[in-house]
């Protein structure tokens, strides 16, 4: 049983992160470990004694080659900038390139604390852990770019929040974890020769192509606007609500980066917000584009002294390459939206269609994920769950005809329009009303219901019917009306 460790972060000068190991917990025990990323890796679940899987991924037993790290960063949380932020509580242990050639990082998180931890204890409660290894998963189910999560460990031992709680560590896999907040740190303290390391290093490892150009600054910042773009419009689509898209959690390799606060739309509502910690809401739904357009900006910022020696031209190339952020934005929102009503390509008369559901969906505070899925069925010839869910939608059956008769219009077939639905628009997502019951249960020490929506959510396409409780909407008295960081 091992990785074979091939660590290029840690050959990065002493100043990119802090070299310190992972602090052992009293009695690990292994929760979930993640067979075909484990195999992915190069390692073989199967041949892993539990026990040996627990001491490996809670950082009882550093692996050997393992180089662990805290990386350093620093980030503006909630528009204002920390110069010192860094990996308080997760630990580097190294890299692996996996067998799809393709290179990763693999972190502890809840590991211990680091000279980055500030007040912070270096821990995880078990919650969090649970959610991000659901929400990750099913993120990466549903086809997002995303973070993975290879295995969840209860730590045997409490974390100390507004009460003692089961403490855990989740390992985390990752394309890579350099952050818009990496660059800001070296950018911060006016660290010319490592930011350029690092652009130089990023864009070898994330964007070769990048690399070779001959303004490979611009080239990179280009490639971060493009997955960005793409990375946002997807989360639209899904009515995924990130909830903490501060500088230090956009990565730079287009990934779902950091599950605190998040959550899904249950009913559509665009200016949602759950996390409890945003006041201003600023990270409602339906602001995310808008930050995430402000978050390259400060990516850019960092970059004008790499973009041109001349800070005026650098700054004209800047602007240049953030203003394709909309229109890539707004292509690949279009394109997302116009497929999950059974249209491809895109163009204006589709727009126009989904704007409209969605101002129905809104009065009518239809469910997200529900309205679209059931839509495949009514146009398949039974309309009766749709119009059962959307109790008042008078305005229903007239949208209804308008778009049967824009398919037919466009020649799609119903079949061609189905299948089509139905490959965009899951049964399955993480409801927050069952995450929340998961990690009550898991608190417990009950994992059983934490496996149930982790098999369902790996299939989040497909209408099962021993699965009825995955598939519908939360109860009024069910709904998760705020979500915490839960640190
Ligand atoms: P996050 O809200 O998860 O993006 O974390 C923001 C910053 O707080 C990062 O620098 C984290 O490493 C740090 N942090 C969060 N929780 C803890 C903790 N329990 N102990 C130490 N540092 C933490
Ligand atoms: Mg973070």
């Amino acid at each position: 049983m091992a990785f074979t460790f091939d660590n290029t972060y840690a050959r990065l000068p002493e100043a990119f992160y802090a070299r310190v190991a992972p602090t052992p917990v009293a009695a690990p025990s292994l929760i979930a470990l993640n067979a075909g990323l484990a195999e992915l890796l190069g390692l073989d679940a199967d041949a892993i004694e539990p026990a040996d899987a627990a001491a490996l991924f809670s950082g009882n037993v550093v692996p050997e080659g393992a180089e662990p790290i805290a990386l350093a960063y620093s980030g503006h949380q909630f528009g204002g900038f920390s110069p010192m932020l860094g990996d308080g509580r997760a630990i580097l242990l190294g890299e692996v390139v996996g067998r799809d050639g393709v290179r990763r990082d693999l972190q502890l998180k809840g590991s211990g604390p680091t000279p980055f931890s500030r007040r912070g204890d270096g821990r995880s409660a078990l919650g969090p852990v649970l959610r991000e290894y659901l929400v990750s998963e099913a993120m990466h189910a549903l086809g997002v770019p995303t973070t993975r999560a290879l295995a969840a460990v209860w730590s045997g031992e409490p974390v100390y929040r507004e009460r003692p709680v089961p403490g855990g560590v989740m390992t985390r896999v990752a394309r890579s974890h350099i952050r818009v907040g990496t660059f800001q740190f070296f950018r911060a303290r006016n660290d010319f020769d490592n930011l350029r390391r690092l652009l130089d290093y990023t864009a070898r490892r994330l964007d070769p192509q990048a690399a070779e150009d001959d303004n490979p600054a611009r080239a990179l910042l280009a490639g971060v606007v493009g997955r960005q773009a793409e990375l946002v419009a997807t989360w639209m689509s899904l009515g995924f609500i990130h909830g903490v898209m501060n500088t230090d959690n956009t990565s730079i390799s287009g990934e779902t980066l950091d599950f605190g606060p998040c959550a899904f739309l249950d009913h559509y509502e665009p200016a949602k917000v759950f996390s409890s910690i945003d006041h201003g809401g600023r990270y409602a739904f339906n602001r995310q584009p808008s930050i995430a357009q402000w978050n390259l900006a400060r990516l850019a910022d960092c970059l004008i002294p790499l973009l041109d020696a001349d800070e005026q031209r650098a700054i004209a190339i800047a602007e240049a390459v953030l203003s394709d952020f909309a229109g890539r934005f707004e292509t690949a929102l279009n394109r997302r939206f116009s497929e999950k009503i059974g249209a491809a390509p895109a163009d204006d008369e589709s727009r126009a269609l989904v704007e409209s559901l969605l101002q129905l969906m809104q009065r009518e505070r239809a469910d997200f994920t529900r309205t679209f899925h059931h839509l495949a069925g009514a146009l398949d010839g039974d309309e009766r769950p749709l119009l059962d869910d959307i109790e008042d939608g008078a305005a229903l059956p007239d949208w209804l005809a308008g778009w049967r008769a824009y398919l037919a219009r466009r020649g799609i077939g119903t079949p061609q329009a189905v299948q089509r639905m139905r490959a965009v628009n899951p049964v399955v997502i993480p409801r927050n009303h069952q995450i929340e019951a998961v990690i009550e249960a898991g608190n417990e020490g009950d994992f059983t219901p934490f496996h149930r929506l982790h098999a369902a959510l790996q299939e989040p396409f497909v209408e099962h019917p021993d699965r009825a409780e995955y598939q519908r909407p939360p109860r009024p008295e069910e709904e998760v009306q705020a979500t915490f960081c839960g640190t």
